[in-house]
């Protein structure tokens, strides 16, 4: 590959805003070590690199989220159950086995969650 301005002279690398053959006297590169052919392009690339590094910080969010949703519903499920044992004079009413079953959905559910996040790790 050629260089895109020189003709003639043989190119080092591709730019990574625009793939376009570079030669050594063309080349720039962006904060993160790629090639580029202009500053137009390493800011294009560093935008990029940017946004990668946002999506990477969400997808880690993600995995502190996905803990909610089963800490949640036990945390109802204690408060079901507490609430349930007391009103029905310290044994099992509805309320109380309710809020056992929330527990053990909550349990059920964050293992699921555990299991899945390990899947999307690998
Ligand atoms: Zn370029
Ligand atoms: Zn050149």
């Amino acid at each position: 590959m050629r260089c895109f301005r020189h003709a003639d002279t043989e190119a080092v690398g591709v730019c990574g805003g625009c793939l376009k053959g570079v030669c050594p006297a063309c080349a720039k590169e962006s904060a993160h070590g790629m090639l580029a052919c202009s500053d137009a392009c390493v800011l294009r690339i560093e935008e990029a690199e940017q946004w990668r590094d946002k999506l990477q910080s969400a997808r880690t969010q993600q995995r502190v989220n996905i803990w909610l949703g089963p800490t949640l519903y036990i945390a109802m499920g204690a408060l079901f159950a507490a609430y349930g044992f007391q009103h029905a004079g310290y044994s099992l009413d509805l309320a109380t086995v309710m809020g056992l079953l929330f527990i053990v959905y909550g349990a059920a559910y964050g293992w699921r969650m555990r299991q899945w996040s390990r899947r999307q790790l690998h």
